[in-house]
């Protein structure tokens, strides 16, 4: 992955990361301060529950001394005088409620308490103790928590004792208080209430008098409540926290402390107890009122974790399968899916990375086409070819070494660079690509494959800005210029070679305008026969360029061009209308009928029209039949049948077909046994010079000869001497078309020469 996108990827995870954690952060804080908000409130529940065990233990100390009050009444209104008569009352009574003993004071404080079980403790003195007092004074009265003696083993194991409280109610005689009536009754009665669970059995309560005094405590309290005798020796209570109960508690309100036990936060609310001057106390570890917050804010914590984790899984999941799918597509758009190679825009890029840091190495951009791929396709199927391709490409990468690279541009073109020293370097690397490349062998045929290859040597040329594009191109130019060639060929790019490529490019663009403009002129060249007093037979016409920025440019420089783009096509029907033209109006004005002959390019003569169309246009400018020409190349045969079809096709619409340039190719002279031409066109170049003039005329003769025996009308071009007329007349050449007569001219001038020469001999110039 490039740098810069993982440097990319690294800043969206820091940044997700860091919103993760601020996320969480956030709605940490946000949870702990609901938590500080809910304690306030958790307290309250405390403060309730310590009242509804005011209110359970109001209730039942009213009832009990509501129970005294009740009996103290009777005493003093029944007028019941003796110890005897009163202890049998308050027997039968405490027979019916929950106290265990009852009994009625003098004024000393001394009593006879009477058992539940039908005991008597006589003589016992609660004058010490303060309930009695206060009792004395006309105030109902309830005592502190003490253990019981009475009745008790003296020796009594601490866990089998029993702790009791004195109720103590006041019983007046004549508006004059003559004791106490006292009940005792179990602390456990208390306890029970004391007991009642807080906060789901995690906290306890006790009662505590004002002073300090533990009057009851629950089973439940902690070991700093449950061995404390007092408030004072409440382990954990700090000074200030105690001293805060009391100044509270002094003033008869209630409050909240805390203390520490085994390293815990206990929390502590207390009120008054409506009894007496006793307070209840209600405790709760500080855990435990949290508890339920802690949970919901673990919970919240926890959903928020693990959204973060599975947003952060999801982003990198996200980030797998983009960079999976950037694999993909970067594979698609850069690599040629035949053979694994770089395709054209990926080697630009590279290309570009390697001249940047060239640092004085020599650099030569290549471009290479494998020669008659297209033949090898067609033969051997395309299985066959893209093997070749991929044998091709195999060879490249070895061949390239580590500091070269190279792709495919497509079809069976490649291109690539290397590092170089001189050409003469680069001359010997192509050499043993092009010797690697004929060891493959394809079907049953040994197969040697050709290349044609260009170079382009970067920073050669004065031009050291161009583009790598440019680069592939120019070394493309280069490729082209030997591409026609025999043979693996290579060549390096030069300013000759763009100005040549320059200019067919332009050719190429220009021609339709030029048709437009009517810058192709027919040009004529006679034909003469030579067997027959050397009178004019007809001429051939053909075609120039009267380009207006270039002057007349010859043939030869645009055909070739023009095949390849097709639009010779229209070229060709063009010329063969504006023949057609002049020659109907040169026979409706009653001029002699002579042959004309138009040359017809292999790719007219593919067209499904081509037998329609040039007889429509025959038809249309009224030429007899026998009067047009039809010159094909050898070039042109691919299929002998289709080729033999459109000739006959051909003279049956009245046209003369001819053999163009017999001789120049691989001409076989079984073309002249199978094919029904009328007229064969033996090539100028039979009469170049350094040939062998004897061989040669053997050859002539022979070919001369054969195509007479074949009815067949011979036609000799590119004669320029005299003598070759002489011979060829004498070997029965039927026709000369050469510059020994007349080069190709305007239609007028030819015109002119028609008039001119009619029925006259055609001197030799
Ligand atoms: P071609 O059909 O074989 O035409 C004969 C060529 O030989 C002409 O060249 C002509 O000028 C040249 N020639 C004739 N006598 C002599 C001579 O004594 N000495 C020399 N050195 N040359 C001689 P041109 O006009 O340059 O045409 C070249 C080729 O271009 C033609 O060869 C033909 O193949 C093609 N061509 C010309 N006009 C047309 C056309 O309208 N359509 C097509 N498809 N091809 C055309
Ligand atoms: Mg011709
Ligand atoms: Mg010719």
């Amino acid at each position: 992955m490039p740098e810069k996108e993982t440097n990319q990827f690294r800043r969206t995870y820091i940044a997700a990361g860091i919103i993760c954690l601020c996320f969480m952060i956030f709605s940490l804080l946000f949870v702990f301060r609901m938590m500080k908000q809910n304690e306030s409130e958790n307290m309250e529940y405390l403060y309730d529950a310590a009242d509804q065990n005011r209110v359970t233990l109001m209730k039942q100390i009213t009832g009990d001394l509501q129970t005294l009050d009740a009996v103290s009444i009777c005493i003093s209104e029944s007028g019941m005088g003796s110890d005897d008569e009163i202890r049998t009352v308050l027997k039968k009574i405490n027979d019916n409620n929950t106290f265990i003993r009852m009994g009625l004071t003098d004024r000393e404080g001394k009593l006879d308490l009477v058992d539940v079980g039908g005991d008597v403790f006589r003589g016992v003195d609660v004058s010490f103790r303060e309930f009695y007092h206060r009792a004395m004074s006309g105030q109902d009265a309830i005592s502190g928590t003490f253990r019981d003696t009475l009745g008790r083993p003296e020796n009594e194991k601490e866990e089998d004792a029993v702790y009791i409280n004195y109720y103590g109610v006041p019983v007046e005689k004549d508006g004059d208080i003559i004791g106490v009536l006292c009940a005792v009754n179990s602390s456990r009665m208390m306890r029970e209430i004391i007991d009642t669970p807080v906060l789901n059995g995690r906290g306890f309560s006790a009662v505590i008098s004002s002073d300090g005094d533990f009057v009851v405590r629950s089973v439940h309290s902690d070991a700093a409540f449950m061995e404390a005798g007092r408030l004072s020796e409440v382990k954990g209570l700090d000074e200030a926290e105690r001293e805060g109960i009391i100044r509270q508690m002094e003033k008869g309100a209630s409050g909240r402390f805390e203390y520490r036990i085994n390293g815990r936060t206990q929390k502590g609310v207390f009120i008054p107890a409506g009894v007496d001057d006793w307070y209840i106390f209600s405790m709760v570890p500080e855990l435990a009122l949290r508890h339920r917050y802690s949970q919901t804010a673990l919970g919240t914590f926890m959903i928020i974790a693990a959204a973060c984790l599975i947003f952060l899984f999801l982003l990198r999941r996200q980030n797998h399968i983009m960079t999976r799918s950037r694999e993909v597509l970067l594979k698609l758009a850069y690599e040629d899916p035949l053979t694994g190679c770089r395709n054209l825009a990926r080697f630009v890029m590279d290309a570009e990375d390697v001249l940047r840091k060239a640092n004085g190495t020599h650099y030569a951009v290549w471009y290479c086409d494998l020669k008659k791929f297209k033949y090898f396709n067609d033969v051997f199927g395309y299985e066959a070819g893209d093997r070749l391709l991929i044998f091709l490409a195999d060879i490249l990468d070895h061949g390239v070494g580590k500091d070269g690279l190279f792709c495919r541009v497509g079809a069976d073109n490649f291109a690539g660079l290397m590092p170089y020293e001189d050409r003469e370097g680069l001359y010997r690397w192509f050499q043993e690509l092009q010797r690697r490349l004929s060891e493959e062998s394809i079907g049953a045929n040994r197969l040697r494959a050709e290349l044609s290859m260009g170079f382009y040597c970067v920073g050669e040329s004065e031009d050291r800005t161009i583009s790598v594009n440019d680069m592939v191109n120019r070394a493309n130019m280069a490729q082209k210029s030997v591409k026609q060639g025999q043979g693996s060929r290579c060549a390096f790019f030069s300013s000759e070679i763009l100005q040549r490529t320059l200019k067919e490019a332009e050719l190429e663009t220009n021609g339709d305008q030029a048709l437009a403009n009517g810058e192709f002129v027919v040009y004529m060249q006679p034909k003469v026969d030579i067997q027959h007093g050397d009178r004019l037979d007809g001429a051939e016409a053909l075609v120039r360029w009267n380009s207006r920025e270039k002057g007349l440019i010859p043939p030869g420089e645009f055909i070739p061009i023009f095949e390849r783009t097709g639009f010779i096509v229209k070229l060709d029907r063009y010329i063969f209308e504006q023949v057609c033209r002049w020659f109907g109006g040169w026979l409706a004005e009653g001029g002699p009928r002579i042959n004309v002959a138009v040359n017809v390019s292999r790719l007219g003569m593919l067209q499904h029209d081509f037998v329609e169309y040039y007889w429509s246009v025959k038809e249309r400018f009224g030429i007899p039949d026998l009067c047009l020409e039809l010159e094909f190349t050898e070039s042109m045969i691919v299929d002998d049948e289709m080729f033999k079809d459109t000739v006959t096709s051909m003279r049956e619409k009245g046209f003369v077909c001819s053999m163009d340039d017999f001789g120049s190719g691989y001409s076989s002279l079984n073309l002249l046994k199978n094919l029904p031409i009328d007229v064969l066109k033996l090539d100028v170049l039979f009469f170049r010079e350094g040939t062998d003039v004897y061989r040669e005329r053997v050859v002539i003769s022979q070919v001369i000869a054969m195509a007479r025996k074949l009815q067949i009308k011979t036609i000799a071009e590119g004669v320029e001497a005299e003598e070759q007329v002489r011979f060829l007349r004498s070997v029965g050449c039927d026709v000369v078309q050469g510059f020994v007569f007349a080069r190709p001219m305007p239609l007028e001038a030819f015109e002119k020469l028609l008039y001119r020469t009619e029925g006259k001999e055609f001197k030799v110039k």
